[in-house]
Parts: structure tokens; sequence; C-alpha cells
């Protein structure tokens, strides 16, 4: 597979899934453009690590997806954006009576919105280059509901409902969109939901782990970064031209 000549703009990428996708992204010769809320050495590391590493050039921009106006500078600050991966996610675990309407909007506006804001910039970005990738992480989430994940769930059906849109609006250009929808991961987003979890079913962390998280993961095992990494290349591939809209 090779992507080299595209620029692909990962949100949310500083760890995790984002970072993951990066990384297979740049193994397959794409440039990447890291990016989270925070502006530290150890964030433009990471995309100097893979440059050195892959040989693209790779960037780390700044941007708070919560903000509708950075979401948007993000993608004029790339100035390429051939491949826009939505991934940027938060978590909070509670009952709806208990939710705090601060992390409802918190998880509405990054997880939700902010994939609005930067395909209202990037899709005619990608219409002038005659080539675009639009990958938006939603997740086994996105298809089904948990108790206790309101805003989550919300967020990522809602995802998948931009998907469909977006590859309609694109349906008879070279332009595809596409939801990854992974079970679980172990990422930082798990780890931090394992003491609220422990909390509301009274468990043990081993218990969270096996009875909760993975009790619905057919497969009881975690997907890997670099599973998910692989998926959103193949998404990028021409094999996959005529996938859209999924
Ligand atoms: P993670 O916590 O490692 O990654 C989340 C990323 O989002 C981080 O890079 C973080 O810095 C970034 N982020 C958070 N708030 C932000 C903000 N305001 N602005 C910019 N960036 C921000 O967790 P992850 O598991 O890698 O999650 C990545 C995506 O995958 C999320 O959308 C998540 O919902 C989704 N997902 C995760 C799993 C899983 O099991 N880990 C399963 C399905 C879907």
């Amino acid at each position: 597979m090779d992507l080299s000549g595209k620029t692909a703009v990962i949100t949310g990428s500083n760890s995790g899934i984002g970072l993951g996708i990066a990384w297979g992204l740049a193994r397959a010769g794409a440039d990447v453009v890291l990016n989270s809320f925070t502006d530290r050495d150890e964030d433009h590391a990471l995309a100097e690590e893979i440059a050195k590493e892959t040989g693209v050039k790779a960037r780390y921009l700044r941007a708070d997806m919560s903000k509708a106006d950075e979401c948007r500078q993000l993608i004029k600050d790339a100035k390429v954006c051939d491949i826009l991966v939505n991934n940027a996610g938060i978590q909070h675990v509670a009952p709806i009576p208990d939710f705090p309407m601060d992390k409802w909007d918190a998880i509405i506006a990054i997880n939700l919105n902010s994939a609005f804001h930067t395909s209202a910039i990037a899709l005619p970005m990608m219409r002038a280059a005659g080539w675009g990738r639009v990958i938006n992480i939603s997740s086994a989430h996105g298809l089904t509901a948990s108790p206790f994940k309101s805003a989550y769930v919300a967020a990522k059906h809602g995802i998948v409902g931009l998907t469909k849109v977006t590859a309609l609006e694109t349906a008879k250009e070279p332009i595809t969109c596409n939801a990854i929808c992974p079970g679980y991961v172990l990422t930082d987003i798990v780890e931090k939901q394992v003491p609220d979890t422990m909390k509301e079913y009274d468990m043990t962390r081993d218990e969270v782990i096996k009875n909760v998280m993975l009790e619905r993961q057919p497969s009881k095992e975690f997907a890997t970064v670099e599973q998910l990494g692989s998926t959103a290349t193949f998404l990028c591939s021409d094999a996959a031209a005529q996938i859209t809209g999924t």
C-alpha cells in the first residue's frame, strides 16, 4: 500500500488509537499531522519519532477539539488534508440523573461536533485535490448501548449518522467516508473508566475487565492499536475506493 504524496490529519493522536493510526499511515508513506489539546515537548517528540522511523514528514499541531474554531483552524493550519481521521474522544461513566452537564457537553463537543467542524473545512480541500478519505472513529457503542454511557453512546451513534451523510454528499467523487467501530482496545480512555466502572458495579479491576468490558466482546481479547492502524490504512487504499458510508 503506497500513500506517499498524501497528507493525513489525525485528531487526538498523541496516544492510543490515533497514534496507532498515525504510525500505520506513516508506514504506508503518508505525511502525518498529529494533534491534541496540549503543547508539550513530548507531543512534538512523537512526530519527530515518526518522521525519523518512517521517513515521512510529521508535524504536531495543538488544537482543542472541544472548540469549534480550533477544530476548523487545525485543518487550515495543516494546509493539506487528503486523509482526515476524526479520532479525538473522551469518556465519562455515570447514570443519567447524575451525569454532570459539563461532561455531557464536552463529550458531545469532542466526540461528535469536532468531526463536523473538521470535515467542513477538509471536504473542499479534498475536492480541490481530486481525492480524499474521511475516517471517523466511532465505536461498538456507535451500534449498540451500555448503561451509564449516555453521552458517549449518543455521540458515537451520531458519528455513524454523520459518516453516512458525508458518504452520500461525496458519493459521486473520489472521496470516501467510513466509520471504524472498534470493540475494546486497552488504551488510556479504557484505563480511565476502570475505577468508575468498579464503583458502579462494585467489582474488582479484573472482574470489570472480564465481566463488563470483554463480556460482550466475542473474542474475549482487546483489539490493538496496530490493528486499527492497518484498518485505517486499508480504507485509504485503492482496494477500498468503493467502500463508503459503512
Ligand atoms: P486515548 O485516551 O488514548 O485517546 C484519546 C485522544 O483524544 C488522546 O490523544 C487525547 O489527547 C485526545 N483528546 C482528548 N480530548 C481532546 C481535545 N479536547 N482536543 C484534542 N484532542 C483531545 O483513547 P483511545 O482509546 O485511543 O481513543 C481514541 C478514539 O477511539 C476515541 O474517539 C474513542 O472513543 C475511540 N474508541 C476507543 C475504544 C477503546 O476501547 N479504546 C473503543 C472504541 C472507540
